[in-house]
């Protein structure tokens, strides 16, 4: 259960959507697997401190992403939408899209000359440079292996 805000700490949460208990999404279990296949709720809370929208449960990620087989690149609407949006960020200096996925946006801004760098959150442990830091901003001092983020892209997080 949430108890504060993920990103400010803040206290003041409402909730405004409850879709009551629900599967995880992009997995398919076998007939035989239903009965123990698990279920999380799915509440949606609005934080009145910095407006962020969140998730009351955030499901384990072992769990999220042990059978996850959803590649954004098989929708031909969703190609188009980011080449699209390439063509949007084809100004930065340098695009960090968080939740790459199968690189669905990031082939067209390299494909334009943008330097860009994908995360999978699938992939990502706890300690990764990109998962620490989430919460509270990195030091000034440290300098960033890759340059500083021009733009920062993240979608259906
Ligand atoms: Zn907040």
């Amino acid at each position: 259960m949430l108890k504060c805000c993920s990103l400010c700490d803040g206290q003041i949460l409402n909730k405004f959507l409850d879709l009551g208990r629900q599967p995880l999404a992009n997995k398919y279990p076998k007939p035989s697997d239903f009965q123990e296949e698990k279920f999380f709720p799915l509440e949606v809370f609005f934080c009145e401190t910095c407006k962020n929208v969140q998730l009351g449960e955030m499901v384990p990620r072992s769990l999220m992403f042990e059978d996850y087989y959803y590649l954004s690149s098989v929708n031909g609407g969703l190609v188009r939408h980011f080449e699209a949006l390439a063509e949007e960020l084809k100004e930065a200096k340098f695009v960090v899209d968080v939740g790459s996925n199968d690189g669905v946006l990031l082939r067209p801004l390299k494909g334009l000359g943008v330097r860009a760098l994908g995360s999978n959150l699938r992939s990502m442990s706890p300690s990764s440079p990109m998962t620490r830091g989430w919460k509270r901003s990195a030091p000034s001092s440290r300098k960033p292996r890759h340059g500083r983020c021009w733009t920062a892209t993240a979608r259906r997080m």
